[in-house]
C-alpha cells in the first residue's frame, strides 16, 4: 500500500503556483465557446419571449395566469444566462489584460484547478468563502 499522506499538511498553507499560460488559454478557448453558445439561447429565447408576447393580445383572459409564470421562469433564466455571460466578458478581459488568475480581493494566484473547476472565479477560495460569510 502506497502512502499519500506527505502532502497532506502542508496543503492548506501551501501558495497556489499561478495558473499556465497554456491553462488560461484553455480556458479562454472554453470561455468563448460558452459565450457563442448563451448567446444563441438568449436570443431564441427574446425571440420566443417576443413571440409569446404577441400572442397575449389573442389569448383569453383564464390563459394569462399560466403564461405569467412561463415569462417569469424566462425571465430568470434569461438574468442568469445573461449574469453568465457577464462573467464570461469579464473572464475574457482579464485574460486579455493579464490579470486573469489573480485574486481581486488578495491578488494572490488563484489555483488553477479552482479556475479549472470554475473559470470565472475572480476570487481565491479564502476570499471568496469570507466573502460567502459575510453576506451570509
Ligand atoms: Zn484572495
Amino acid at each position: 500500500m502506497a502512502r499519500k499522506k506527505i502532502n497532506e499538511s502542508s496543503e492548506e498553507t501551501r501558495v497556489p503556483e499561478r495558473v499556465t499560460a497554456e491553462v488560461i488559454e484553455e480556458i479562454k478557448v472554453a470561455l468563448v465557446q460558452k459565450k457563442a453558445a448563451l448567446s444563441r439561447n438568449i436570443n431564441s429565447e427574446l425571440d420566443e419571449m417576443r413571440t409569446a408576447a404577441e400572442g397575449h393580445h389573442l389569448a383569453d383572459m383564464d390563459d394569462l395566469g399560466g403564461d405569467a409564470n412561463d415569462e417569469e421562469t424566462n425571465y430568470k433564466i434569461l438574468e442568469i444566462e445573461s449574469a453568465e455571460l457577464d462573467q464570461i466578458d469579464y473572464a475574457l478581459e482579464r485574460i486579455d489584460n493579464g490579470s486573469y488568475g489573480v485574486c481581486e480581493e488578495c491578488e494572490k494566484p488563484i489555483n488553477p484547478e479552482r479556475l479549472r473547476a470554475l473559470p470565472f472565479a475572480s476570487l481565491c477560495i479564502t476570499c471568496k468563502r469570507s466573502q460567502e460569510a459575510a453576506e451570509g
